[in-house]
């Protein structure tokens, strides 16, 4: 099963947690103060790590859809 990673910009707060979470996927654009998305589908073994990213996330911008 593969994921597809998705984060509302709009929504996105660039409180950078889930860059702690999950560094292979997130960075943070900190002059914009937002995050950025390194893989938009990762691997199946980053599974665990973006959950805890989107489940951290203070403004609820991260959507995890299962592929
Ligand atoms: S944790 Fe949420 S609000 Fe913070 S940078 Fe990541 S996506 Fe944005």
């Amino acid at each position: 099963m593969s994921m597809k990673v998705i984060v509302d910009l709009q929504a996105c707060q660039g409180y950078a947690c889930c860059m702690m979470e999950a560094p292979a996927v997130f960075d943070l654009d900190e002059s914009a103060g937002k995050a950025i998305l390194l893989q938009e589908t990762p691997t199946d073994d980053l599974r665990a790590q973006v959950d805890s990213a989107a489940r951290v996330c203070p403004a609820r911008a991260i959507t995890v859809e299962n592929g």
